[in-house]
């Protein structure tokens, strides 16, 4: 029985270069080759994007009491792309507290994620 190769092409967002990727996959979406990388990070990426492609989140929390009424934040880690939506919805329901530090964690393991939401400021 022969398998079927499936080709996708990605545009690698790990440096400001941006290389055209060819990935080919088979059934089993293992990759099998990747070309027009320039460097190994596009490979990475490549098999990170056809495995659990993942993206990092990035969004403003309401805050009480502060000098500001939001306080920008974002995931840790990049988080799974599919669960974005999910990630989105418990950011919006979140209320925090002044003040609020860079790097504070007000999600942890946000949707069962394993990722931490963290503030990207200082707010008092
Ligand atoms: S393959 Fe390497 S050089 Fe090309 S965009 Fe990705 S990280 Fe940059």
């Amino acid at each position: 029985m022969s398998e079927n190769l499936i080709e996708k092409k990605f545009i690698c967002v790990s440096c400001p270069l941006g290389c055209g990727l060819t990935v080919v996959i088979n059934d089993k979406q293992e990759v099998l080759s990747v070309t027009g990388n320039s460097c190994p990070r596009g490979a990475a990426y490549a098999k990170t994007e056809v495995k659990d492609p993942r993206r990092v989140f990035a969004s403003t929390v309401r805050v009480k009491g502060g000098r500001l009424p939001v306080c920008p934040i974002r995931s840790k880690t990049p988080a799974p792309k599919n669960k974005l939506k999910e990630i989105a919805k418990a950011v919006a329901a979140l209320n925090v507290k002044a003040p609020v530090k860079i790097g504070q964690v007000l999600i942890h393991n946000v949707c069962g994620t394993d990722v931490d939401i963290v503030a990207s400021r200082d707010l008092s």
